[in-house]
């Protein structure tokens, strides 16, 4: 009886190996052929200086003084309005809550869902001490080696400045988009973003905007990460991590970590 069984269920099992063969077989690739786009010019070295320029305004935000560094900010937005010219004179701009921007570039056909790039123009403070640390001073946004040296070069001005330089290259070339694109860039997303990014979403909300996309600062191009990998590996992050702030108190003898006592504490109060 059992081998019957067994016999059987490897009947059913090569049964499905065969099924699913044929089907691979007989369906083939479902790879799309998309043709690829020409690719625009893209001026290295001047997307690099300006890069740096940005990099050397200290737009540090605070939790507790949202005007802090308020001066740094607004010379930020006056190096944009500069540097991106067609970006200012054809897209709109509106600044939220004082120093957060959003620029809207109305799309040719209104049927089309908008998307929205983000990334933010602060930058996380140099704990106090450590700048003897920083291989070039933390606010350089010196060239050396093929690099743009300072805070805020990757998280998130790269990010922030590829999109304009993205943005200017594209008008240069006479690109008009189908659909509405928007460009948010929050004034204080390392200190939780609720004067910027919450600012804008609901102006956007209000005026019934409803987003088919949204692309935010994303992860980085590395080397190395994945054994085997020779060539640099581009992470693509699909979810958001929420966080949570608790202050946990107990009681129990002082000590070290280093130096942990045989059993732990039964219960935490
Ligand atoms: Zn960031």
């Amino acid at each position: 009886m059992v081998k019957k069984l067994l016999l059987g269920l490897l009947a059913l099992f090569a049964l499905l190996i065969a099924v699913v063969a044929v089907n691979t077989l007989r369906k083939g690739s479902r790879q799309l052929d998309v043709p690829s786009l020409s690719v625009l010019a893209v001026d290295e070295a001047g997307a690099a200086q300006r890069l740096g320029e940005a990099v050397r305004l200290q737009t540090i935000s605070s939790r507790d003084d949202a005007k802090l560094n308020a001066d740094q900010f607004r010379q930020f937005h006056a190096l944009l309005e500069k540097r991106f010219p067609k970006v200012h004179a054809t897209l709109k701009r509106e600044i939220v809550a004082d120093l957060s921007l959003l620029y809207t570039w109305e799309g040719s056909n209104p049927a089309a869902p908008a998307i929205a790039l983000l990334a933010h123009q602060d930058v996380v403070p140099i704990a106090p001490g450590t700048e003897s640390d920083w291989q070039e001073t933390p606010f350089s946004g010196d060239i050396k080696a093929g690099y743009v040296w300072g805070r805020g070069s990757w998280d998130d001005k790269g990010n922030l400045m590829s999109q304009l330089e993205a943005a200017e290259a594209l008008l240069a070339s006479g690109y008009k988009p189908e659909r509405t694109l928007y460009l948010a860039y929050g004034a204080d997303e390392e200190v939780g973003g609720t004067r910027g990014a919450a600012k804008i979403a609901a102006l956007l909300k209000e005026r019934k905007v409803r987003l088919d996309f949204v692309i935010d600062e994303g992860l980085l191009v590395l080397d190395g990460i994945l054994p085997g990998l020779t060539k640099p590996a581009a992470m693509i992050g699909v979810a958001e991590k929420g966080y949570l702030s608790v202050v946990l108190k107990m009681s129990a003898t002082p000590g070290h970590s280093s130096m942990p006592p045989k059993k732990a504490p039964a219960q935490l109060p």
